[in-house]
């Protein structure tokens, strides 16, 4: 097990955590989130440096809160946070309006999406089914 102390400079160069993640990481804005599903049949995200495990409250062994990215797609614990936010220059924002908004958009996109493919056409079956037990009737 780590002491818990910060790791030097150089310590977080050979890191295990560290998989090239500077090359699409750098210089990003992370906002402090509340996990919360934002994709369809998707229950869960990981920390994209030591894969701790992000979830609902009642999930067992996952964490309720880190750091996202602006769409949900990227997430952070606490401690790479704080390891690695020198090293990649991280910042750090507010959920404003406009973050909110993306997300709300987002969810309603996959929603409506999740109609259409599924209930809509389950719908359309069911009425299909119908009308060919009326033509037999009939
Ligand atoms: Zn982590």
């Amino acid at each position: 097990m780590s002491t818990g102390a910060t790791p030097s400079p150089q310590d977080l160069e050979n890191d295990w955590r560290l998989r090239g993640q500077l090359r699409y990481l750098k210089g990003k804005t992370w906002y402090w989130k509340k996990w919360s599903q934002s994709r369809p049949g998707w229950d869960h995200d990981h920390c994209e440096f030591c894969w701790q495990k992000f979830c609902n409250d009642n999930c067992g062994e996952g964490v309720p809160e880190g750091y996202a990215d602006r769409s949900e797609y990227t997430w952070l614990c606490k401690k790479c946070f704080a390891d690695f936010a020198q090293m990649f220059a991280w910042q750090v924002a507010k959920v404003d309006a406009g973050v909110r908004l993306s997300m709300v958009w987002k969810r309603l996109c996959w929603k409506v999406k999740d109609f259409v493919s599924g209930g809509f056409a389950s719908r359309r079956a069911r009425r299909k089914m119908k009308e060919r037990e009326k033509g037999e009737v009939a």
